[in-house]
């Protein structure tokens, strides 16, 4: 199917500054919004088509490049692959769950769409009058920094509504589904009564202001069209997961009443603490210990990087406690692709020998009668300093 241009879709000239482009939107929404046109095929499609536009041209970046690239610009079977939302954190990461693979345009376009579904009933496209979406669910996960580091597959568990089997969704029991006229309200949904001088126009009890009942309810989801049960959904984690990062599965969430679009499913990623490591943004921090001798006249200490192998780090003779030695690209990854990697930073704790044998101090002592003004010069520059201070 070819795309129409979304400037032509929302009528607007290509010159058009964003008031103009949201005037027109707000225009067109209204007129071919489905509420006002109910099941009307062509209707529903046009009220999408003009969503879609308005998402791309609203927005200055997406809009530059459609400017540029056109449809290719969000379309990443053509290898179009221009607009990159880049790697900004996950708040906004959606990921299409077992479907594989980031949808960055459909996600966009259903964020939309929620937002205009809102409080609001929204009838879902081709079902009974009677459907409403389902609400979006969240799950909390907890992972560990190793996780966090290398990305993992994890398939989670909840209890949330699924589409009832007996009736497909549908809420009917008879297999030609469909709704009957309410009786109450003949069809409209609200009715009137008459108390003397007063008319007072309510919502229908009966069908709750649908105007249309089930012809033959299921009596396994009491017409609901879902019923609670287990879902299992695989979900991916891309490398370098911040804690706090939202992951959307669209339509992992609640199935939709009678047939109506499922919602989605956040994960809410939390990150456990390391026993070794802290990480700072794209940068893992820890501490060694290290022998005062190591210290003293250099070495190399070997320490579990975060994915398992192994780091040398050299340690400069005269290292000081305290010290931070980085490593290059030993760090978190930078990007899903994990091409490049922040740094790790080792403070270098340095140890002071304890439970000395007689032997052993004698030769510490006989060290230090060897050393001079240079083996120790901050301690010898702090107490000449000091005497100075009390001269
Ligand atoms: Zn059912
Ligand atoms: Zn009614």
């Amino acid at each position: 199917m070819t795309k129409r241009d979304y400037y032509e879709v929302l009528e607007v000239s290509k010159t058009a500054n964003a008031d103009e482009i949201k005037k027109s939107f707000r225009k067109l929404a209204k007129k071919y919004h489905p509420d006002q046109n109910s099941g009307d095929k062509t209707v529903e499609q046009k009220f999408k088509e003009i969503n879609e536009a308005y998402e791309v041209l609203k927005d200055k970046d997406k809009k530059a490049a459609y400017d540029r690239y056109g449809h290719a610009a969000f379309d990443q079977t053509t290898g179009g692959g221009s607009y990159n939302h880049g790697f900004t954190g996950f708040g906004n990461a959606h990921s299409r769950g077992s479907a594989g693979g980031f949808d960055d345009f459909a996600d966009m376009f259903s964020n939309f769409f929620h937002d205009m579904a809102g409080t609001s009933k929204h009838s879902s496209a081709g079902k009974s009058g009677l459907s409403t979406r389902g609400s979006d669910l969240s799950h909390e996960l907890w992972i560990t920094l190793n996780e966090a580091f290398s990305g993992k597959k994890q398939t989670i568990k909840y209890s949330t509504l699924l589409k009832c089997d007996k009736c497909n969704g549908t809420g009917s029991a008879s297999p030609d589904g469909g709704n009957i006229k309410c009786s109450m309200c003949h069809g409209k949904g609200r009715v009137i009564t008459t108390q003397g001088f007063f008319r007072i126009e309510q919502t229908c009890s009966k069908c709750n202001g649908e105007g249309v009942i089930i012809k033959d309810p299921c009596k396994t989801c009491r017409s609901e069209g879902r019923i609670e049960k287990h879902r299992t959904t695989e979900i991916s984690i891309p490398r370098g997961i911040n804690d706090g990062d939202r992951l959307r599965i669209i339509g992992a969430g609640e199935a939709g009443v009678r047939g109506g679009e499922s919602g989605d499913l956040y994960v809410i990623i939390h990150i456990q603490e390391h026993k070794f490591y802290k990480r700072q943004g794209s940068s893992i921090k820890c501490s060694i210990p290290i022998k005062m001798v190591t210290a003293a006249v250099g070495g190399v200490v070997s320490i579990p990087s975060i994915d398992g192998s192994e780091i040398k780090i050299s340690v400069p003779h005269g290292t000081q406690n305290g010290t931070e030695l980085r490593v290059r690209g030993k760090g978190m990854p930078l990007n899903q692709n994990a091409d490049s990697f922040g740094d790790l930073f080792v403070k270098i704790i340095v140890e002071t020998p304890t439970n000395l044998s007689a032997k052993q101090k004698e030769m510490l002592e006989q060290f230090d009668n060897h050393a001079s003004s240079d083996t120790s010069p901050q301690s010898t520059s702090f107490f000449q300093k000091i005497k100075d201070f009390f001269n």
